[in-house]
């Protein structure tokens, strides 16, 4: 699928770049925000597509300066070519001061270090060209240092791992309840569980938002899917709230 533009207006622009991925790698989408002269790219991915992304993100640019690197949290399919990205451009890269000490060991190089930069768990606002961008604590959904983006002008909420669907290939959630069976089997299992979501929904609501567009899969695209989205998450059992109950044992020799 080629590269889709979700929202433009007045030299402001939020783009779902081409699907790069395949093979053994999940698939993973790649978004980039671009306002005035600067653009953000968030979870750019890893080796796998970085070539291709990169150079696709410079297409979207239009000349744009690439400012800030986006990394919802630590895992493989997010930074693994962190260091790639930092070499090519003059972009700063942004993720929890949690995993500041862990992304080196993907392969930083020394000259390229003092540009991983700590988000505090509060979260932050970014400047972007002359908007802003707010930077959202999301934690232990899944990561336990974990963010989410929130345009005000797009009014698109990127939720990373929260949403995230598996093995469809539509890229706009048109049947929410034919939807969750590609959602329910990750959710319970990667995220750690119903008080984080609970705790997410009470900031997330708050939000004017239009677009729900996580890191895997599909999106839930105008208010009354992003409400039913929201909905499903309430009362959602997953990580301990499952396995908590079913308890951990020693496994037996098979
Ligand atoms: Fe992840």
């Amino acid at each position: 699928m080629p590269s889709e533009t979700l929202f433009e207006r007045d030299g402001h622009r939020n783009v779902l770049l081409e699907d790069f991925g395949g093979g053994a790698a999940v698939q993973s989408n790649q978004h980039v925000i671009i306002d005035g002269d600067e653009g953000m790219i968030l979870d750019p991915g890893g080796h796998k597509i970085y070539g291709k992304v990169l150079a696709e993100t410079h297409v979207q640019l239009r000349g744009a300066q690439l400012r800030h690197l986006f990394l919802s949290h630590q895992d493989p399919d997010i930074v693994a070519a962190a260091n790639g990205w930092l070499m090519t451009t003059d972009a700063e890269a942004w993720i929890s001061k949690l995993w500041v000490r862990f992304v080196p060991h993907f392969g930083l190089d020394r000259l390229v270090v003092e540009r991983l930069r700590p988000i505090p768990d509060e979260g932050m606002i970014l400047p972007l060209g002359a908007s802003e961008l707010w930077i959202l604590p999301a934690h232990f959904l899944h990561s336990c240092g974990n963010f989410h983006v929130y345009d005000p002008i797009s009014k698109i909420l990127y939720t990373g791992d929260l949403g995230a669907s598996l093995d469809r290939d539509y890229r706009v959630v048109r049947d929410f309840d034919a939807h969750v069976p590609a959602m329910e089997g990750f959710h319970r299992r990667y995220m750690a569980s119903n008080a984080a979501l609970r705790a997410w929904l009470r900031m997330a609501r708050e939000l004017d938002v239009e677009i729900v567009a996580p890191q895997h899969g599909a999106s839930f695209v105008g208010k009354e899917m992003v409400a039913r989205f929201f909905e499903w998450l309430e009362t959602l059992e997953v990580g301990i709230d499952v396995m908590g109950a079913q308890g951990y044992r020693i496994p037996r020799r098979t």
